[in-house]
């Protein structure tokens, strides 16, 4: 077995004792392998050992990657997590299976256009800045349910569910407990929270998507400066 897929096994390991702790079945938590910055030679493996849902953060890195992939492993499942930017809603439509990070009117417009145009119907999340932080992307805790509003009446979308990530020194519990509330008073039922350092936490308070890299992959290299 290689290194990384033990890792992966010790996650799920891991969310299954964090689910049966409260409760919950661990089929109903899905585990995201945060692949970004990482090449086919770490990602394959972890598919080999059976892993078929991952999450990239960057458009244009997935497509030097993910279409050849795809095209191997059809059953993969490809999860857009990192900001999306109207120009690139094209391809991100072509090569995700969901997109997680829906924040903006001007986004859902193109997303619904260009899904209808390509006939292609990736599940939708709607990111949520619960910590209202100026440097995140996600539509703040107040126009949240505004959001969600205009993405069903007024473009035709059907979100199915929230993404949040904490900030980086607050207790994320409270950031989850945020999300989950202001998903159940909107109808939706997925919450994609939690990462290596809180997934469990994540867990505890509802998350059906967790998305978690380094704890698979190991350390990612920062990008040169
Ligand atoms: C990179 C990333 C993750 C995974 O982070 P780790 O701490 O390596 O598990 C999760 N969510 C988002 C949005 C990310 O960009």
């Amino acid at each position: 077995m290689s290194e990384q897929s033990e890792a992966l096994q010790q996650v799920v390991g891991r969310i299954g004792a964090s689910a049966q702790a409260v409760g919950r079945s661990a089929d109903q938590i899905t585990l995201i392998a945060v692949s970004k910055t990482f090449g086919p030679d770490r990602i394959v493996p972890i598919i080999e050992a059976g892993h078929q849902v991952f999450g990239e953060n960057r458009v244009q890195e997935s497509q030097g990657k993910w279409p050849q992939l795809k095209a191997k492993f059809p059953d993969l499942k490809l999860h857009l997590i990192g900001p999306l930017q109207s120009n690139k809603v094209r391809d991100a439509v072509e090569l995700f299976d969901c997109i997680q990070t829906v924040d903006r009117p001007k986004l859902a417009r193109a997303l619904a256009q260009e899904m209808a145009r390509q006939d292609r119907w990736p599940d939708l999340f709607v990111q949520v800045n619960t910590g209202e932080e100026d440097q995140k992307a996600g539509v703040a805790p107040g126009d949240a349910d505004a959001f969600i509003a205009y993405c069903r009446e007024d473009c035709g979308l059907a979100p199915v569910g929230l993404m949040c990530i904490p900030p980086f020194d607050e207790e994320p519990s409270l950031h989850f407990a945020l999300l989950a509330k202001i998903a159940a008073r909107n109808g939706l039922a997925a919450l994609s929270m939690g990462m290596s350092s809180d997934f469990e936490t994540a867990v505890e308070f509802g998350a059906t998507h967790v998305r978690v890299g380094s704890a698979i992959f190991g350390a990612r290299t920062p990008p040169p400066a």
